[in-house]
C-alpha cells in the first residue's frame, strides 16, 4: 500500500508566497535530508505517523479549504509525495511544494505550486542547492 509518513495535517493561513494570507491545510510529512542550523521544525526529523494517500486526501478534505501545502521536513525525501501531489491535482486542489533546494523536481507534476528554499551560508548546508532539475 502507497503510504507517506506524516507529521501533522493543520489548517491555518498561508504564511509565505504569493498564496500569503490564504486559507491553507498543511501536510507536513516527516524527516528531512538537511540539518539547516535555524531549523524550527525539528520535531518533524522523527518517524511520523504511517498513513495511506486516501486516508490523508480524507483528512485534507475535512476542512472548507482547496489549498494545499506540502511541506516539512523535507516533503520530497518520501517517495509517495509525488502519487499524492497528483491525487490532490485530480480532486481539483491547488497544490503549493515547499522544498528545501536540494533535490530533483523533475517528477514533481507541473500543475504543482514550487516554493524552493535557497540555503545561505549561515544554514550550514548551503551547498546543497541542487541547480540543475
Ligand atoms: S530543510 Fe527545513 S526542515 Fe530540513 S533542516 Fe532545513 S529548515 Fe529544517
Amino acid at each position: 500500500m502507497n503510504q507517506l509518513e506524516v507529521c501533522e495535517i493543520f489548517y491555518s493561513l498561508q504564511g509565505e508566497s504569493s498564496y500569503m494570507g490564504m486559507p491553507c491545510v498543511f501536510i507536513r510529512l516527516s524527516g528531512c535530508n538537511l540539518r539547516c542550523s535555524w531549523c524550527d521544525t525539528q520535531y518533524s526529523y522523527a518517524k511520523g505517523e504511517s498513513c495511506a494517500l486516501e486516508s490523508i486526501i480524507e483528512q485534507v478534505e475535512q476542512y472548507p479549504c482547496k489549498l494545499v501545502e506540502l511541506t516539512g521536513g523535507e516533503p520530497l525525501w518520501q517517495d509517495h509525495s509525488i502519487p499524492l501531489m497528483d491525487m490532490l491535482l485530480e480532486r481539483g486542489f491547488t497544490v503549493l511544494l515547499e522544498t528545501n533546494g536540494s533535490l530533483y523536481l523533475e517528477a514533481v507534476p507541473k500543475a504543482v505550486v514550487k516554493i524552493v528554499d535557497v540555503k545561505c551560508p549561515g544554514s550550514g548546508v548551503s551547498d546543497s542547492f541542487m541547480l540543475v532539475e
